[in-house]
């Protein structure tokens, strides 16, 4: 029997229920999935009902996706840096939400954007910010693990730098209640090559010292539309866009990242069933 070791899927629909989305994700012979738990573009949601949390995890038993494995991703309208206070209130109080929705349906992880500083304030004030409003959250939250995502550094965003990355870490009290998801196209785009394996390996060698191991949670595998260096975040299908494939093929091989979810959110939904079993055969161990 093989040994089972990578977890691949994509971001899915949760359109029509949440159980909807798992079903989506096993249509596509994926071992994880990500989904929005609420409507990402509204600020707040209806509670989630018992039978919305039950219909969940029955899918999830039925088809066989283990809640560790799954990396539910936040809202986009979520700031937890944002320079207006009240703004910022409002962020959090989003987020208290979303975590506690995590918790009510079983899952580990949120995954999320770490935030923009608007030109209004600075970056070291902006990722304490972040930090605070993690505090805040995990405080009034339980199981549930805050996953910051790295960013494309568009526009104003925070997070483009595995700097900005650890001194949010550092600042967060409870370290076994954060962690980070790496997405590939964003990586590439705010300027950490992965094109050659000098230039991956030197990637992920400066994630290492920087950040560690130990607090990579997730990977979002998307190749880029954009330039290295371009900050500017547009996702492609594997191998199609300015990354070419054999990044993806060090993550699938590298025993490190075992048992971590790896989520596509690559731009064409028709082929991700062929993407998944493409990465699964660069790691023959995977399931
Ligand atoms: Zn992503
Ligand atoms: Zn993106």
């Amino acid at each position: 029997m093989k040994k089972k070791t990578n977890y691949i899927g994509a971001h899915v629909s949760s359109s029509g229920g949440l159980e909807k989305a798992v079903f989506r994700a096993f249509q596509i012979k994926a071992t994880t999935f990500s989904f929005f738990t609420k409507n990402q573009l509204r600020w707040s949601s209806s509670p989630l009902q018992q039978k919305n949390i039950d219909n969940f995890k029955k899918s999830c038993v039925k088809y066989n996706f283990f809640p560790e494995k799954i990396l539910p991703h936040s809202s986009y309208l979520i700031n937890l840096g944002h320079p207006d206070n009240e703004l910022l209130k409002k962020s959090r109080i989003a987020f208290i939400d979303e975590m506690t929705r995590c918790n009510q349906l079983g899952l580990f992880f949120l995954n999320f954007h770490p935030g923009s500083h608007l030109n209004k304030i600075s970056t070291t004030f902006c990722l304490s910010r972040i930090a605070e409003s993690i505090n805040i959250a995990l405080e009034k939250t339980k199981n549930v693990t805050a996953v910051i995502e790295n960013t494309a550094g568009q526009g104003t965003n925070v997070g483009y730098r595995f700097e900005h990355l650890s001194e949010i870490i550092n600042q967060v009290h409870d370290k076994s209640r954060i962690g980070v998801c790496i997405d590939t196209c964003h990586l590439f785009a705010s300027g950490y090559d992965l094109r050659t394996k000098k230039d991956y390996e030197s990637t992920f060698n400066q994630f290492f010292n920087i950040i560690g191991l130990q607090y990579l949670k997730g990977f979002h595998l998307n190749d880029s539309k954009k330039t290295l260096n371009s900050r500017v975040d547009r996702h492609e299908s594997l191998g199609v866009g300015k990354i070419g494939t054999s990044i993806f093929s060090y993550i699938m091989k590298n025993q490190d990242f075992n048992n971590i979810p790896m989520i596509l959110e690559t731009v064409n939904p028709k082929i991700w069933e062929k993407e998944i079993s493409w990465l699964r055969s660069l790691n023959q161990k995977s399931i």
